[in-house]
């Protein structure tokens, strides 16, 4: 049996109305909680608790508690990393399991969950394990009455990691996993729509051995509890992934107790098709570039320039591949397009829609809501044509799938189009010439461009904006600095 179908069939469990603090699960004190929902069939799933100021309260102090115990700099790093790889072999162990909940959860084709969602937060967790025992600092050749100079890498402390629900699970570790591997303890909040992996992979984190307050996970509206971690002054760093818009007030609430922060913002990649392209893989780049997770992602190439002169070809080509995408059960294996993830948000992407149509825009594919056996969140893919880089739905992120093909005459008009945004988080280009690619990448203010490729993740690369796309990297060694301290240390003669 393919893998794909034994996650589409695994069985779920969903985790307790309680919260994950100090190693287990406890009431929330004001005993209220939330309705998870699955956006493809519109049934309640389960309920999970909703926190208040005193539950994160508790939730800080555990994670103090574990900071000033047994964790941080007392456990050996090498300890830290294996413990670690030990959660990812047990995260393999249980992948089906994982991937069908974060289906349900959030309405993603079971073939993505299966296939990308799961395994890439594996592969964030065995890559930050080996990183466990390689953080080291340096020796400096300093001057004067000075015998020796050298720098310490410590934790910072306790991290608030705050999440969105487009990629519930591996938003999740792509912050868990570099944090632990420094010796941090975390506060976890993840998005109210898609709490449940996050919930069920702290209590898998724990049965692996992981000490109780390491990993702390407190669901509920991110206006309450978001807003408690960013202003608790026992939080030594905030690490957000989510909108531009709430980016900004967490900066702002930051600022008050200086908490270090890395922000993960919203984007409006462009994607440019140059005239002497692969106009097939080109077609297939913006395809993927736009409808792979439903568009509801931060990368997604929802600006699509392509030179005029082979406009009308490539248009064809995607258009004639997006008619084979049909949003489907998001458990079916065969599905390629989901649920969008709630009501809310397929009606602000169909009002995109209707503001890109009043503009000008030209709808050239779908358009459309979609039900299925009367339910679900689910609209068709779908492609604008005539748009101009300054209407509404080529400025704002959509966060859906729906993109807008803009053309260009020449380099120079394609790179000012692409970097007329507020955003700077990635970008694709598309081109047979390599000195035309390369030159492009780098005038691109983008944190990551793809050449003759879209939407490709390794947990070695680090990944960030540019811009109000935010600050602070994701991945890679660059991760590893987001989440220490470096600290001098002088001896005299
Ligand atoms: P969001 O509304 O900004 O929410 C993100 C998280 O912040 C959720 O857990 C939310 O809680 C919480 N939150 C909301 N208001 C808060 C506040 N005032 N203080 C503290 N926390 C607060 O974003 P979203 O709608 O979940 O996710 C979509 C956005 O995420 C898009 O803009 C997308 O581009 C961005 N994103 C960026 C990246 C990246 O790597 N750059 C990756 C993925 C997504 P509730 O769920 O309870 O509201």
């Amino acid at each position: 049996m393919a893998t794909v179908e034994a996650a589409s069939r695994a069985e779920v469990t969903f985790p307790p109305a309680r919260l994950f603090i100090g190693g287990e699960w406890v009431e929330p004190e004001a005993g209220r909680t939330l309705a998870v929902e699955n956006p493809a069939t519109e049934e309640i799933l389960c309920e999970v608790a909703a926190a208040g100021e005193a539950d994160v309260d508790r939730a800080v102090a555990a994670a103090r508690a574990a900071l000033a115990g047994d964790w941080g700099w007392k456990t050996p790093a090498r300890e830290r990393g294996t413990l670690l790889w030990r959660i990812a072999d047990a995260l393999e162990a249980r992948i089906d399991e994982f991937a069908h909940l974060e289906t349900l959860d959030n309405g993603k084709p079971i073939f993505e969950s299966r296939y990308v969602d799961v395994p890439a937060g594996i592969e964030a967790l065995r890559y930050f394990a080996g990183w466990a025992d390689k953080i080291t600092g340096e020796t400096l050749p300093v001057s004067g009455p000075i015998e020796l100079a050298y720098t310490l890498r410590e934790p910072v402390g306790v991290v608030a990691a705050i999440t969105p629900w487009n990629f519930p699970l591996i938003q999740a570790l792509w912050k868990i996993a570099p944090a632990l591997a420094c010796g941090n303890t975390v506060v976890h909040k993840p998005a109210s729509y898609t709490p449940l992996s996050a919930l069920k992979f702290a209590e898998l984190a724990a049965e692996c051995g992981l000490p109780p307050g390491v990993l702390n996970v407190v669901t509920g509206s991110g206006a309450e509890v978001g807003n408690a971690l960013v202003a608790h002054p026992g939080v030594a760093k905030v690490s957000f992934t989510g909108s531009t818009e709430v980016g900004r007030d967490i900066m702002r609430g930051a600022a008050e107790t200086v908490k270090r922060v890395t922000l993960e913002l919203g984007g409006k990649s462009p994607n440019i098709v140059f005239a002497d392209a692969d106009l097939d893989a080109a077609a297939k780049g913006a395809y993927t570039g736009i409808f792979y997770g439903k568009g509801e992602v931060c990368a997604a190439g929802s600006r699509l320039f392509v030179e005029e002169t082979v406009h009308g070809e490539l248009l064809e080509r995607l258009v004639a591949r997006t008619k084979r995408l049909t949003p489907g059960d998001p458990l079916d294996p065969r599905t390629r397009l989901g649920a969008l993830v709630s009501r809310k948000q397929r009606d602000t992407v169909l009002g995109y829609i209707e503001e890109g149509r009043s503009e000008g825009a030209r709808v050239v594919h779908g358009g459309e809501p979609v039900s299925i056996g009367g339910k679900g969140w689910f609209m068709e893919p779908t492609i604008l044509d005539g748009v101009s880089n300054d209407m509404k739905v080529a400025r704002e992120e959509i966060f859906g799938p729906v993109l807008a093909v803009i053309p260009f005459r020449e380099v120079e008009e394609a790179v000012e189009l692409a970097n007329a945004s507020i955003y700077g988080l990635a970008a694709g280009v598309w081109t047979r010439d390599v000195g035309k690619a390369h030159q492009v990448a780098r005038r691109i203010q983008a944190g990551t461009v793809w050449i003759n490729q879209y939407n490709w993740y390794d947990s070695a690369a680090p990944f960030g904006g540019y811009k109000q796309s935010g600050f602070g990297r994701e991945l890679g060694k660059q991760a590893i600095e987001g989440y220490t301290e470096v600290k001098t240390v002088y001896v005299g003669r």
